[in-house]
């Protein structure tokens, strides 16, 4: 019988999807459905930029995420700042999950994918590539609808009401 120590994360598949979300889009929402399918636990991260003005605020993030998932037990949330590999060393997650719409979405991910595979050789990070319908849709584009008075509804996951959360003028 083997005696060194084993994490207690070695054998359960935590995978960190770190982003803006500023909100999340069914883009985001597809993807963590569709990797459910083979992670035992996702954590939607929120990565806080302080230098970065958010139309929505972190706080305000979190809560909308927290509602979107409230019925997927396996699907957290959480804010978190510095480098995203030391968020997944803290959290135990061996994963990095990141969705693809475009080739320049690939150009941009395969750099940060083998920066931190450099920074924490443990990392795999996992890409999606992102259904059809969803490959046009942004959290730019849904600021941009809001902000024009739109209703970015077609392009947010599903029962999500959103005015719960936009502050009243
Ligand atoms: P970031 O600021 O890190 O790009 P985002 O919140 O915009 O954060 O995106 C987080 C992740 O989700 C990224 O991997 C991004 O490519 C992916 N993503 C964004 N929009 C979509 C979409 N419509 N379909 C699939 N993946 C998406």
């Amino acid at each position: 019988m083997a005696t060194e120590s084993i994490s207690p994360f070695e054998n359960s598949r935590i995978a960190v999807f770190p982003g803006s979300f500023d909100p999340l889009t069914a883009g985001h929402y597809g993807i963590v459905l569709r990797a459910l399918g083979f992670f035992d636990k996702i954590i939607i991260a929120i990565g806080h930029n302080t230098d970065k003005k958010a139309f929505f605020p972190a706080e305000t993030r979190l809560q909308m995420i927290r509602d979107i998932f409230r019925d997927k037990p396996r699907v957290e949330c959480e804010i978190f700042s510095g480098l995203t590999v030391n968020f997944c060393r803290q959290k135990g997650a061996r994963f990095i999950l990141r969705g693809l719409r475009t080739s320049a979405d690939f150009e941009f991910e395969r750099v940060v994918a083998h920066v931190n595979r450099k920074l924490y050789p443990d990392i795999e990070t996992i890409f999606l590539l992102t259904a059809p319908e969803h490959s046009f849709i942004s959290s730019s584009i849904v600021r941009e609808v809001l902000s024009h008075g739109g209703d970015p509804t077609p392009f947010l996951p599903p029962h999500l009401e959103l005015n719960k959360y936009l502050k009243p003028n």
